[in-house]
């Protein structure tokens, strides 16, 4: 990818290229784990208890939004973004009746044009008049299509509704059939919201307003820093300027977080979202170093730490002390397993007590290995993966007394406690880009400060 020319996103300490690995799919990784995030931090209990006696003696004040939560989310500025490609301007036929129709469970475009009374052919010539066309052998339930037909009960055009922006427009015309993309304008707005964490991150986020994937985006960008499975506690606190979009009046899905603060234990962490001129977005802390790192803290998100690395373990199933030069977390069978750094896999096999493990080295420095799988994922021995692929299953194979994974962190061939480990940032921004960064980032961490002054202010 071209992005590797702006911001040079090689890890000097892997030494091994250039890591392309995309947030998207990370955050999508990250989606399909939601229904384990709020199992884990809706009921597990929460957030720890505070370590310090002053913090346990008394009760920290609710510093929740209240009911009219949407106060706390400040509009800030208005401008029309250029998010998609310029509609193409569709050639308005005269004025048309149009019928809708809502597309149900066990449908099929046959039985449509048929309700329409449309014959079998025209669909036929309508699908096959372009390559846009295609899209209409993806209707799903719940999708709308209008269709407008002449005074003699013939075809004239339809609308497909792709998704809440993008229509697809399929009109006869003299020589057939034209296909058309209508795209509505979307308008951005810039959002703020704050919140004090009393209960978890996921509900004191949503008490603000925050939409799910705004609250995962949220995690992702401040997960490599905060472990907000077992370290969150009461009185943290978060600020965010984030992109609310509208086309007319219908919100549509949020848009990207732009700058953001979250205060863990005392220690505060800032983001803000920089894209470059290739269109690649990343989070850099405002000085300009990468809010990534080089690994991720842990192979499998939100699950819960059943046992850690200890060096002198009663082993459960040997019952007898030996080390346990990793950390386990319950999950369920089957629950994904992601590598947590770019690499090569160098094993993958079963292998004694490990059962059926993986063993990813990533550089000349650092290794990582999961064990008891119950399968592996697509990647083979020898295969590059980027840090967040899929490389197993989490099972029982081996030596273990239920469904988990045994995951090891070895820096040059020594076993570390992968939860507290050092681990390298990615790259910082490019000293011929740190202009350019501060042009863009700077105004939206000072709406970042003004929204969590009004907000500190309003919750007084
Ligand atoms: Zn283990």
């Amino acid at each position: 990818m071209k992005k590797t020319s702006i911001i040079n996103r090689d890890f000097k300490a892997l030494s091994i290229g250039k890591v392309a690995r995309s947030r998207s799919s990370l955050l999508f990784v990250l989606l399909g784990t939601l229904g384990l995030f709020i199992t884990v931090l809706y009921f597990k209990g929460n957030v720890s208890n505070p370590s310090d006696r002053e913090a346990t003696s008394r009760e920290i004040p609710i510093d929740l939004p209240d009911a009219s939560s949407k106060v706390q989310s400040t509009q800030l500025s208005v401008n029309t973004a250029p998010a998609l490609p310029k509609p193409t301007s569709p050639p308005s036929p005269s004025p048309q009746k149009w019928t809708p129709y809502t597309v149900k469970s066990g449908d099929n475009l046959a039985k449509i044009f048929k309700h329409f009374s449309l014959s079998a052919s025209t669909l036929h010539h309508i699908i096959n008049s372009s390559e846009q066309a295609k899209a209409l052998t993806k209707i799903k339930p719940g999708q709308v299509i209008k269709f407008s037909k002449n005074a003699n009960d013939g075809f004239l055009a339809l609308e497909y509704a792709l998704d809440p922006v993008r229509s697809l427009r399929i009109q006869s015309i003299l020589s057939g059939y034209e296909s058309t993309l209508i795209e509505k304008p979307v308008k951005i707005v810039h959002n703020t919201a704050s919140a004090v964490i009393n209960n978890s991150l996921f509900y004191d986020a949503k008490q603000a307003g925050l939409t799910d994937r705004t609250i995962m985006e949220l995690a992702t960008i401040f997960g490599w820093d905060i472990d907000f499975a077992q370290n969150l506690r009461k009185g943290d606190s978060f600020s965010l300027l984030y992109e609310s979009r509208y086309t007319g009046n219908t919100q549509l899905e949020n848009g990207h977080i732009l700058a953001a603060e979250f205060i863990n234990r005392g220690s505060t962490y800032q983001a803000v979202r920089f894209v470059d001129k290739n269109g690649h977005a990343e989070y850099f802390s405002p000085d300009g170093k990468s809010m990534r790192k080089t690994f991720l803290r842990n192979p499998i998100d939100f699950a819960r730490v059943s046992s850690h690395f200890n060096l002198r373990r009663k082993h459960p199933v040997l019952n007898r002390i030996r080390a346990h030069k990793g950390v386990d977390y319950a999950a369920s069978t089957g629950t994904p397993i992601k590598t947590t750094g770019d690499g090569r896999i160098v094993y993958r096999g079963v292998k004694g007590g490990y059962g059926r493990v993986v063993i990813i080295q990533h550089g000349q420095k650092y290794s990582s290995l999961y064990a008891h799988l119950s399968k592996y994922g697509r990647y083979k021995k020898g295969a590059h993966v980027k840090q967040g692929q899929v490389i197993g299953y989490v099972g029982k194979s081996g030596l273990a007394t239920g469904a988990h994974l045994h995951y090891e962190f070895r820096i040059n061939g020594v076993h570390k406690n992968p939860l507290t480990a050092k681990f390298p940032a990615a790259t910082p921004i490019n000293k011929n880009l740190m202009s350019e960064f501060k042009q863009q980032t700077t105004p939206l961490l000072s709406q970042l400060r003004t929204a969590k002054q009004t907000h500190l202010a309003q919750s007084r």
